[in-house]
């Protein structure tokens, strides 16, 4: 079995076929709006001028930014509270459906795994009813432990750059798919690098993945 603590994971069984490993926030559920409208409702507010959190977001009592210790403090209650905020990312259901009639799916999220059993369940209340690995591990090694040494195809969705190259890092012939809804954010993010294919949308990462699962053998 994979060397992922059993405490970051649910049941992990893949068939022999390809595996399409999908991050979620930003991905599937929407990250970025609603945690911007959980700032509001803590009396502060996310002003992207970057593509980071720390350093944009300010206190609206008297504009002052709010330091690294309070972000993480807040992004704590806003995981804790997500099935409160979070949303489904439009036609990310439809296309994972369709993809998991010819690849296994299973997400990676980088969120402390003691948040697992509530976004479990707000995954499941959308459709998105595939295994999830929580780890605040690096994506790369996780995705190799995962996959295994197999010879299967392997996707790799994310929006973050550093994940997106961390795969790419340690499992070099994956079909790595940069995605990010928030339109904001997507236009103050770095170039993800090398070697990664950029979709706008679900529909164009779908079409990528596809061509990607029928261009190769198994
Ligand atoms: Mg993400």
């Amino acid at each position: 079995m994979i060397r992922i603590p059993d405490a970051e994971h649910d049941d992990l069984n893949l068939g022999e076929r390809a595996l399409i490993v999908c991050d979620i926030d930003e991905v599937v559920l929407e990250f970025i709006t609603p945690f911007q409208a959980f700032l509001i409702d803590n009396g502060h507010e996310l002003r992207p001028r970057s593509f980071r959190l720390t350093g944009n977001i300010f206190n609206l009592a008297d504009s002052s930014e709010t330091g690294h210790d309070e972000v993480e403090q807040l992004l704590e209650s806003f995981f804790t509270a997500q099935d409160g905020w979070q949303t489904p990312i439009k036609a990310a259901a439809d296309s994972l459906a369709r993809l998991s009639e010819d690849a296994d799916i299973v997400f990676l999220t980088a969120m402390p795994p003691r948040h697992r059993s509530v976004r479990r369940i707000l995954l499941d209340q959308h459709g998105f009813d595939y295994p999830m690995i929580a780890t605040e591990a690096p994506k790369g090694p996780a995705v190799k432990a995962l996959h295994a040494g197999r010879d299967h195809p392997l996707v790799f969705i994310d929006d973050i750059f550093t994940n997106l190259q961390s795969v790419r890092a340690h499992m070099p012939e994956t079909l790595l798919v940069n995605l990010m809804a928030n339109d904001a954010f997507r236009a103050l993010a770095p170039h993800p690098g090398d070697g990664v294919a950029m979709a706008g949308d679900w529909n164009e990462a779908e079409a990528l993945i596809r061509t990607h699962l029928t261009s190769l053998p198994g």
